[in-house]
């Protein structure tokens, strides 16, 4: 890890030895799959940092937080890349939305195991017709007595075969209102009637379709007023989004998804310069003295520093973009031994070349296309729609 300006005290490099401690006990990448963002946390981990409120530890420890500062946050993070673990961000949009709209019953029973992390969740927004247009949702619910009846069928719920909730997005009244027809549930992943099948993408990693057949649950499930769903998403979906975030504090952050995405545009660098400083040119020079090797490297990590930079809702579109044009560049770089995935003879640093080559192409699908966001920013800055 380099944490270059920061220089860590002597009770954060102690704090940093005992969660590397954790998990190197409790848990060994398997770099044969390293979808980083859609892999969850295995429980043995999550569970073990639930304990300790590092789950989210910004959070006080009355709230199932830890109370920790920003560089101990961002020793949690940054080991969390190191052993290939993926935080589910799903909790943090969640845990500000039910506090501000759950109701009593899930703020006692629910949003507490959503603080620590024992409890995980999942995000109901897509449909089969509707991803970027998501107020088209036809998902319906519908009221009977104290319960809801929910039927109809999401499309790329990931973590949908290993959450214990689903943050549904539900129609309640003519779809013709469109946004004034929706509401929100939090629905329990082993409620008779919902079912997970895999859709396996590019790389391996998984997502869901989920299927929600005469699901029955209580009104207690309901999150906000009833057809007011669009206004109950809009902040986690702002927040998702980076929308309003600002760039505070010590660590390269760009407040986004982006943020994740730089992080792993990092691994992808450094394993192509271990690719370069591992093989040599037909002169016998290292191919790090290349010419054209340093220079893809060195405008890869221009792009690189750029998108740390990219603040907010700018973040996603430059890093997703930036990391998938540059993972194509490094593998037509470092083919062909580079681009063996792992385990293959003669691959190398973990595959993570062949493997962000597949995987880059969908950071700018989820959470939103970039095309989107370039949409949204230019509606912000008052500017023509780009698309
Ligand atoms: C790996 C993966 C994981 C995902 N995880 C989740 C999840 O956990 N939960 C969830 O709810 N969803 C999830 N999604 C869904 C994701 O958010 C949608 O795929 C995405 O929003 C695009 O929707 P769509 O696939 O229906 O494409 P469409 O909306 O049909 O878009 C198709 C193309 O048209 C463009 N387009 C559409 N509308 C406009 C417009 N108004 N202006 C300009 N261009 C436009 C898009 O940019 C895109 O290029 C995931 C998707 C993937 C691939």
């Amino acid at each position: 890890m380099d944490f270059s300006q920061v220089e860590l005290t002597a009770e954060q490099q102690a704090f940093e030895k005992e969660i590397r401690d954790l998990l190197s006990t409790s848990w060994t990448p398997n770099y044969a799959h390293i979808a980083l963002d859609h892999d969850r946390s295995p429980d043995s981990v999550r569970l073990a940092m639930a304990k300790r409120g590092w789950v989210h530890p910004e959070l006080s420890e009355g709230e199932g937080g830890a109370g920790l500062g920003e560089i101990e946050q961002e020793i949690i993070t940054a080991l969390f890349e190191e052993f290939y673990i993926a935080n589910n961000a799903n909790n943090s949009l969640l845990i500000p939305t039910l506090e501000q709209h759950g109701s009593a019953w899930l703020k006692e029973n629910i949003l507490p195991g959503i603080r620590t992390g024992e409890l995980t969740t999942c995000l109901g927004y897509s449909e089969p017709d509707n991803g970027s247009d998501i107020a088209a949702a036809k998902t319906r619910a519908v009221q009977d007595g104290d319960v809801w009846v929910i039927n109809g069928q999401k499309m790329w719920t990931t973590w949908g075969n290993e959450s214990d909730y689903v943050f549904l997005l539900a129609r309640t009244g003519p779809i013709e209102e469109k946004h004034r027809t929706l509401t929100m549930f939090l629905v329990p992943m082993d409620a008779p009637g919902v079912e997970a099948t895999p859709v396996w993408i590019l790389g391996g990693g998984r997502t869901n379709v989920t299927f929600y057949s005469d699901v029955t649950i209580s009104d207690n499930y309901r999150i906000g007023p009833v057809n007011e769903g669009w206004s109950v998403m809009s902040t986690p979906l702002a927040t998702e989004h980076g929308a309003g975030v600002v760039t505070e504090g010590v660590v390269p952050i760009n407040g986004s998804m982006g943020a994740g995405f730089s992080r792993t545009f990092e691994k992808l660098i450094d394993g192509a310069i271990d690719w370069a400083a591992s093989r040599k040119g037909a002169d016998g020079r290292s191919r790090l003295e290349d010419p054209l090797v340093r220079l893809a490297l060195a405008e890869a990590m221009l792009d690189l520093e750029v998108c740390w930079n990219a603040e907010g809702e700018l973040g996603k579109p430059m890093a997703a973009e930036a990391l998938a044009a540059n993972a194509d560049r490094l593998a037509d770089m470092a083919a062909p031994e580079g681009i063996l995935d792992f385990g293959v003879d003669g691959s190398i640093a973990a595959g993570i070349i062949a493997s962000e080559r597949q995987h880059a192409p969908g950071s700018a699908i989820y959470g939103g296309t970039t095309e989107i966001y370039r949409n949204n920013l230019a509606r912000r800055l008052g500017l023509p729609r780009p698309y």
